[in-house]
This record gives structure tokens, C-alpha cells and sequence, in this order.
């Protein structure tokens, strides 16, 4: 057997170019805040992709850079001058140590937390309510959806157990009627979990984490991990080795990744619908 492709790249394509059409048509355009603090390189590289692919289906984004050590309170009341001339507003992750991540995060309006991190959309989430929901778990799910791969009756086994894909991953496969096993870093034998998985999304960022005995034949694999082996990116799945068992598995890259941007910006534009909503209500 030769896994299918599940193409991250193709589908984040699709919804681009639906929200490109969807923003054209509106007055005003909805805009985007992305804060960044501190000099981590890789924030660097992650808040300009998101700018540049944001630009491109029409949001204006600005990200606003702060120094490393700029204190909690002054932080606080930037993140809301900026909000307050944003439909969606992004804290780049992570921040440095001196600041209490949650305390920000959650300071943020939830109806203009477009990456879904806020306590209140993470609670709304697991009361099965699906507003703005982060963007990698919610695009998991809409590339199973683009495949046609219901999601009802499977038993799915995660590793992972992060705010950012684990945790919000488990209430999206629930409301979907799946039975779901998370695994970590204390969990006992990852492989028996992983081996009666019929779908199996990896996401701990070890190159070759999942080999093809840890793979049940014929299941769905989801490679969300992302390390660099010799200067290329690879994900967690011995992907040459599983493609001969698996039905279906996504590439790294080409395959979460480009959905995940792709989900974050239409959580961009759902906030702005939220928005004029309120707006409409409040008149
Ligand atoms: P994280 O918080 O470090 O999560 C890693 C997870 O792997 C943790 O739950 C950890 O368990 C678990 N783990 C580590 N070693 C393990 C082991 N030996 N056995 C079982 N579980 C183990 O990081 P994250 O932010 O969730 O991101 C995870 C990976 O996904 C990273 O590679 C990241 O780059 C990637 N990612 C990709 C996208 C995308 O769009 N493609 C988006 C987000 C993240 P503990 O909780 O016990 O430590």
C-alpha cells in the first residue's frame, strides 16, 4: 500500500483564494495586529510570513516590535492601543521569560483573538462552541474534512498535550465523535497507543519520532512536528517508511503548516464579521 497525500499546500490554496475573494468585497478591509517581543529569530521569520500572506488576500497588517525587557503594564496597554485599531490581534509566541504569558495572552479582547488562545474561546471550545479556534488543530481537521475522512467512530491518538495543538485538538475530535488518547513525555510505551490509532497525529518535533511499527496499517497520519535534520525542514513520521503503510499521511512540509496560516487568516476575517455584528447590535 501507498499512502495518499494529504496536500496541506493545495487546500490552504483553496481557502486563500476564497478569502481573497471574500475580502475584496469588503469596506473596510479588516486589519490585523501582530505584536512581537524581543529578538527570537523564528518569531521573526513566523510574524513576517504572516504578514506577507496576510497582504496578499488583502488585510492590512502591521506587527509591532517591542524590546526584550519592556515590563508587563507597558506591554499590556500597547497590546490594547493596537487592538483598538484592529479587528484581530496576534501576540507572537513565545514571549520572553520576564512576562507572565497567560496573563497577556488572556488580556487580549476575545473577540479579536484570532489565534483562539484566550481562556474564553479556549472554555467556548470545550463547551463545543467553535468560534475563533486556534489555527493548527483547526486546520487538522478541515484538511480530514477536504478528504473526506470523518472523523465519527475513529479512535485518534495524539502526541501532544500543548495549549496550541494537543489540548484544543481533543474538543474539535470530540464535537466529531471520535475517541481520543492523548500521549506524552510520561506516557508508558507511546507505540501501544500509537499502533490501534486509526487516525495518528504526531506533533512533538522529533525528527523520526513515529517509525512505521508504531503505525497502524491503513491509518491516517498527521505529521504537525517541524526540526531541521541537515539543514532541511522534516517533520516527526519517518515519512519513507510510513507511506507504505499508512492510507493517507501529510508531508512535511506542504502539509499543516500552510493550513495553519491559512486558518489563522480566516480567523481574521470571521473576527471582523464578529465585529460588524456587535457594531450593528450596539446601534
Ligand atoms: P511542545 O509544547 O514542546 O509540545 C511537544 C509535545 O511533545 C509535548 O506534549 C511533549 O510532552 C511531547 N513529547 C516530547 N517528547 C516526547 C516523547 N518522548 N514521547 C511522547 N511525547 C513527547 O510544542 P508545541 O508548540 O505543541 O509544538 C509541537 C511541534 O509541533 C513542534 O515541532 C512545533 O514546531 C510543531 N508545530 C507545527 C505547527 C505547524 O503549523 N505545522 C504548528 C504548531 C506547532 P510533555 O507535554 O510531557 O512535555
Amino acid at each position: 500500500m501507498t499512502a495518499k497525500i494529504l496536500d496541506g499546500k493545495k487546500v490552504a490554496q483553496k481557502v486563500f483564494d476564497s478569502l481573497r475573494k471574500e475580502i475584496s468585497s469588503r469596506d473596510p478591509k479588516p486589519r490585523l495586529a501582530i505584536i512581537r517581543v524581543g529578538d527570537n529569530p523564528a518569531s521573526k521569520i513566523y510574524t513576517s510570513l504572516k504578514k506577507k500572506r496576510s497582504e496578499e488576500i488583502g488585510i492590512n497588517t502591521e506587527i509591532y516590535s517591542f524590546q526584550e525587557n519592556i515590563n508587563e503594564k507597558d506591554l499590556l496597554s500597547r497590546i490594547k492601543e493596537k487592538e483598538a485599531i484592529s479587528e484581530g490581534i496576534i501576540v507572537q509566541l513565545p514571549l520572553p521569560r520576564n512576562l507572565d504569558e497567560k496573563k497577556i495572552l488572556n488580556a487580549v479582547d476575545p473577540q479579536k483573538d484570532v489565534d483562539g488562545f484566550t481562556a474564553v474561546n479556549l472554555g467556548k471550545l470545550l463547551q463545543g462552541e467553535e468560534k475563533l479556534v486556534p489555527a493548527t488543530p483547526k486546520g487538522i481537521i478541515r484538511l480530514l474534512e477536504e478528504y473526506n475522512l470523518s472523523l465519527e467512530g475513529k479512535r485518534v491518538v495524539i502526541v501532544n498535550r500543548s495549549v496550541i495543538v494537543g489540548k484544543p485538538l481533543v474538543a474539535l475530535l470530540l464535537n466529531r465523535g471520535a475517541t481520543v488518547t492523548i500521549c506524552h513525555s510520561q506516557t508508558k510505551n507511546v507505540a501501544e497507543h500509537t499502533r490501534n490509532a486509526d487516525v495518528l497525529i504526531s506533533a512533538v518535533g522529533k525528527s523520526k519520532f513515529i517509525t512505521s511499527e508504531m503505525v497502524k496499517e491503513g491509518a491516517v497520519v498527521i505529521d504537525v512536528g517541524i526540526s531541521k535534520e541537515e539543514g532541511r525542514i522534516v517533520g516527526d513520521v519517518d515519512f519513507e517508511e510510513v507511506l507504505n503503510k499508512a492510507s493517507y499521511i501529510t508531508p512535511v512540509p506542504g502539509g499543516v503548516g500552510p493550513m495553519t496560516v491559512a486558518m489563522l487568516l480566516e480567523n481574521v476575517m470571521l473576527a471582523q464579521s464578529f465585529y460588524n455584528k456587535f457594531k450593528k447590535v450596539k446601534k
